[in-house]
């Protein structure tokens, strides 16, 4: 069974109940989770004319320092993330391989003037890492179905969207995993 490392970065989310994420996650891929408690340092991934983190950086630094394990990484940051051609990224995934990485930054109902809202912040997380893990087990963007695979460019796109994925994704998830 693949094993995945939940893997805070440059701090702990805020809200966020990780451990609940993990057991969230093991329930719809057939994958174990396994958490990391101390979070990385990301500051090499600043730009600090965006007052962003690129993600493609993080990403890389992952694979790096986890050179010797066959696990699959997944970061969570409560920093907010880039690519050079987009204003953000919710997350970013290497398609087929083995680090995906995702932001609570835009997840949370207070950074659109909202209230908080604890359990809409947990679909979103779970949504958001059950979207990026996919992308490591090699699914594309999902289209025409319902699907957690369907690409997100706002919130609402997040929310619209079922925590789970549709048939087709499904089966090429448990022939992979
Ligand atoms: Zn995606
Ligand atoms: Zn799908």
């Amino acid at each position: 069974m693949t094993e995945i490392r939940l893997i805070p970065l440059g701090a702990h989310p805020r809200d966020i109940a990780l451990d609940t994420l993990c057991a969230r996650l093991e329930r719809v891929i057939p994958v174990r989770l396994q958490l990391q408690h101390i979070p990385i340092d990301i500051d090499f991934a600043l730009d600090p004319s965006r007052k962003q983190y690129h993600s493609t950086e993080i990403l890389a630094a992952l694979l790096e320092q986890n050179s010797t394990t066959a696990q699959k990484l997944l970061g969570i940051t409560p920093y907010d993330l880039f690519v050079p051609v987009l204003t953000f990224v919710f997350g970013q995934a290497q398609l087929n391989n083995r680090a995906g990485v995702f932001s609570t930054f835009r997840l949370h109902n207070e950074f659109y003037g909202l209230p908080p809202a604890r359990d809409i912040l947990a679909d979103r997380c779970f949504k958001e890492a059950l979207h990026e893990l996919g992308h490591t087990f090699g699914l594309r963007h999902c289209t025409g179905l319902p699907c957690v695979m369907n690409s997100s460019t706002y919130v609402e796109d997040i929310d619209l969207k079922p925590a789970d994925f549709c048939l087709h994704c499904h089966e090429h998830l448990h022939s992979v995993c």
